[in-house]
């Protein structure tokens, strides 16, 4: 955080630290955080100011750019949508990982993606509810494994 405060971003707030466990072959376990930052860069400027922090944080442990020790992404911000060779915002995948929408909807449930209109708390609600919807379809009548119908 430090760091990136060093760079010109003002932390307005920071989710809690959630560890996923390891998946893949790397067999790596991420922490997995979000912050809302104010900043008067534009996004652009501001995807090359945090590649540069990736850069130096991964070259501080000696590791190789492969074997990456920080991955800083922009998920939102308050213009709407950004569209360029370089950079997509809303990020084209946050909508399917929970590891960001878990950590963001305790600082951004209310924060609009642009594009689907829905809420970040709205996001994480309908991926989460996901998998156990596949188990009844398999199994009709059955109730999850907290005893309760649809809702966990
Ligand atoms: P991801 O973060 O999606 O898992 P990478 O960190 O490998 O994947 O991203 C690779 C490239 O994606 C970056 O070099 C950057 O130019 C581009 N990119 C596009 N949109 C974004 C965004 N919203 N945030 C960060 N990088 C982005
Ligand atoms: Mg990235």
């Amino acid at each position: 955080m430090e760091v990136l405060e060093d760079v010109g971003l003002a932390f307005h707030d920071l989710s809690d630290i959630i560890e996923t466990p390891p998946m893949g072959p790397s067999q790596r376990r991420y922490a997995n955080a979000v912050a809302i930052v104010e900043t008067k860069h534009d996004p652009e400027t501001l995807l090359g100011l945090l590649k540069g922090v990736e850069q130096a944080f991964g070259n501080r442990r000696g590791q190789r750019w492969g074997a990456r020790a920080l991955d800083l992404d922009i998920i939102l911000w308050n213009g709407g949508v950004w569209a360029s060779p370089r950079l997509t915002i809303p990020h084209a995948a946050f909508r399917e990982r929970t590891f960001v929408l878990a950590p963001a909807r305790q600082i951004a449930g209310d924060w609009r993606d642009p594009i689907t209109g829905l809420s970040v708390q709205h996001l994480h609600a309908r991926l989460t509810r996901q998998q156990p919807a596949t188990r009844w379809a398999s199994a009709p009548g059955c109730k999850n494994s907290s005893g309760n119908a649809r809702n966990p």
